[in-house]
């Protein structure tokens, strides 16, 4: 007697790409799309995604293995997760599992069923309290109500820019949008709220947990432990957390009831992930949003041009809030410092050091702004020309004075700061250029009474540390905070009236052609952190030896748009997205010509017809080459067409695949930096 069979056909977390056919024994209860099996793979157990359930296999029957165990105990994940995992997979062209799995919190893969039972018990045991009675809700003003209005009436997919400058009360407008959708919609609504680094802006955490019921916020971020992890993940899904906030990895937090998104600071670079699956938490925010038909509003005060130019071709609707929130705060006085004229004695001109001494005297903080850590970014020798090059990449060894090290930024290699010359013998070695830890001693000699905090990658490596130095700032224990993009970022310090800005210009002059955008993103954040409370009207000194460039002229009219449309014609002109669509296939060797003929050979594995409106430009080393001793090219696949694009990608990869090559390789679509 022929008899009945059940298939699970499962996505697992591997390179292949392709689907796994298991046997499952059992017919009660029947298995189901979304739900996760524990297959034999290999000489391992492991987790994978059931995404089909049959009746055969193509495979012969002495192929099939058994899986081994069912999750029943969870709920199975749903067919819109799915699409979304489908989706994410085949645009950044990676197979299903490497995409759905890892998007799972550590503990479902891997946990025994007994610990996911227990998790599962304790939301359910979860009670919502009431938000705090003392909570302040501020009122809002009319441009905030008009976004909140705009926000909460829409009726399908629609996509938002919520462009406001800084201190414009943007996070007023997402709470109270989400306080209004969750009335709308009771029990039957969830909020994604998506944030570049939690661990910078703990405010937003507090603000969001003292308006909502405790229970009914679940966060989403790597700092989590993973019992944390898997309880807010499961909170999630299981429909119990009404906002889920989180950092990028949250985008692909399971929601069943999901009406909103909203991606705060969507122009911040962290949403991008660097390695794996490099993807955009933005782009497929708006990609979900749209799958689900509902609103998703993308936040900022310096958009990305893509936003921007989505937004100007009305693609997305533009809201703008162009004043301050609160009351009398005015944005501040932005000046420049022309470091040609005025001479810099030890990294500070005249006209800052007055500045920092004015603030001190009236008792109000300050905030200097220098994006590079370390002592001195290298040190050399006069005598003989000698420079601090790390032997293992292509970059220099940082000076870090206080821990007595030279350290490579990149591959992390350390050594003892030489007493003379390695070549010459010279004992005069001197560090070049500066860091912030050299500005912090600086400022010390100056200001001997001040107390000053430094908060870079450095200062605060030991958990929670970051935290610890910026409830000192906000407590007023701190006269001078120094910092990198660090502390740019969210911070709504009340008392601070003064942000100098130093030696900023090197973005000037990048070969990255994102490099203006960012930089005018990141000095437009530091100096909204001035002169926040309406007191005391902030100021802003940028010390530059360029005065005259656009990009300082838009800064201190406060004029983002007028930046970006000349940006957004530059890359017009110069055929760059937005106006382009790119790929990256980068390659990596012990020997630069292993990487280099290894995108020779993929050049060529292209096929003639579906190259049509591609661009395939010729293998180059990358301008960083060497990092920890390893060779880097890559080469750069461009179209006007994102569908031509992504066509061609399917129809070339796995040619690229079948190459024969000791080079580890990678592709990545929409790539931040070229
Ligand atoms: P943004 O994120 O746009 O830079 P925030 O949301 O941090 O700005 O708000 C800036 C400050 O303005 C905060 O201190 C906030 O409490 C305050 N604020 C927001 N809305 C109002 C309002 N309607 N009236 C008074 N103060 C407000
Ligand atoms: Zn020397
Ligand atoms: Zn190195």
């Amino acid at each position: 007697m022929e008899h009945f069979r059940v298939i699970v056909r499962v996505a697992l977390d591997t390179p292949l790409n392709q689907l796994f056919d298991y046997r499952w024994k059992h017919l009660d209860p029947l298995p189901q799309p979304g739900q996760l099996a524990l297959v034999p793979f290999g000489k391992r157990e492991i987790i994978g995604l059931i995404v089909a359930v049959l009746d055969h296999s193509e495979l012969p029957d002495e192929k099939l293995k058994d899986a081994l165990d069912v999750r029943a105990g969870l709920p199975p994940l749903r067919e819109e997760w799915m699409a979304l995992c489908r989706f994410a997979a085949e645009y950044y062209q990676r197979p299903l599992g490497e995409v759905a799995i890892p998007a799972l919190p550590k503990n479902l893969r891997t946990a025994k069923t007994t610990s996911l039972e227990r998790a599962l018990k304790k939301i359910e045991l979860l009670e919502p309290s009431t938000p705090g009675a003392d909570v302040v809700r501020p009122t809002l003003n009319d441009a905030q109500h008009s976004a909140v209005d705009a926000i909460s009436e829409a009726r399908g997919f629609l996509p938002f820019l919520l462009h406001g400058v800084t201190g414009s009360g943007k996070t007023e407008v997402y709470l109270h949008a989400a306080e209004s959708l969750l009335s709308r919609h009771g029990a039957q609504a969830q909020i994604l709220m998506l944030v570049p680094e939690i661990n910078l802006t703990p405010q937003l955490e507090g603000q969001v947990r003292s308006r909502f019921p405790e229970a009914a916020v679940a966060t989403l971020h790597s700092g989590l432990a993973e019992g944390e992890r898997l309880r807010h993940w499961l909170a999630a899904h299981a429909g119990r957390a009404a906002i889920v906030l989180g950092t990028r990895l949250a985008v692909m937090a399971s929601m069943p009831h999901l009406k909103l998104i909203i991606v705060d600071e969507e122009h911040d670079p962290s949403y991008k992930q660097q390695e794996g699956l490099r993807y955009s938490a933005r782009d497929l925010a708006v990609w979900r949003a749209h799958q689900l038909q509902i609103p998703v509003v993308l936040g900022s005060a310096t958009p990305s041009l893509e936003t921007w130019h989505a937004a100007q071709a009305g693609r997305y609707r533009k809201i703008e809030l162009l004043e301050r929130a609160s009351r009398n705060a005015e944005l501040p006085l932005v000046k420049l410092v022309d470091t040609g004229r005025e001479k810099a004695i030890g990294g500070f001109t005249p006209a800052l050091i007055a500045a920092l001494r004015t603030r001190l005297e009236r008792k109000e903080q300050s905030l200097l702004y220098l994006n590079r850590r370390g002592y001195a970014p290298v040190i050399a020798c006069d005598a003989c020309g000698w420079v601090s090059h790390c032997r293992r990449c292509t970059a220099f060894m940082v000076l870090h004075k206080p821990e007595r090290r030279l350290r490579c930024h990149h591959c992390g290699l350390e050594h003892f700061i030489p007493k003379s010359c390695p070549t010459c013998g010279n004992v005069d070695v001197q560090p070049m250029g500066r860091g912030t830890q050299r500005i912090e001693e600086q400022l010390q000699d100056l200001f001997p009474e001040a107390r000053l905090a430094r908060i870079d990658a450095d200062s605060t490596r030991r958990k929670g540390s970051a935290q610890t130095a910026f409830d000192s700032v906000h407590r007023g224990e701190v006269d001078i905070l120094i910092g990198t993009q660090m502390v740019a970022k969210g911070h709504d310090f009340r008392n601070l009236t003064l942000v100098g800005v130093l030696n900023p210009d090197n973005a000037l002059f990048s070969h990255d052609y994102r490099a203006g955008e960012r930089l005018f993103a990141q000095l437009l954040q530091v100096s909204g952190r001035a002169g926040r409370s309406g007191e005391r009207r902030g100021e802003v000194l940028i010390q530059t030896r360029y005065p005259q460039h656009p990009l300082y002229a838009a800064l201190i009219a406060h004029d983002y748009r007028r930046y970006a449309d000349s940006l957004i014609a530059e890359r017009q002109q110069a055929s760059l997205p937005p106006f382009m669509h790119q790929a990256l296939l980068r390659a990596e060797a012990p020997q630069l010509e292993t990487a280099l003929a290894f995108l020779g050979m993929a050049a060529k594995a292209v096929s003639v017809d579906s190259i049509a409106g591609i661009v395939v430009n010729d293998p180059i080393p990358m301008t960083m080459t060497r990092v920890a001793n390893t060779e880097r090219a890559q080469m750069l696949i461009e179209s006007v067409s994102r569908p031509a694009l992504q066509f061609f990608l399917k129809a070339w990869l796995p040619g690229v695949r079948n190459i024969k090559t000791r080079a580890r390789w990678s592709l990545e679509v929409d790539p931040l930096e070229i």
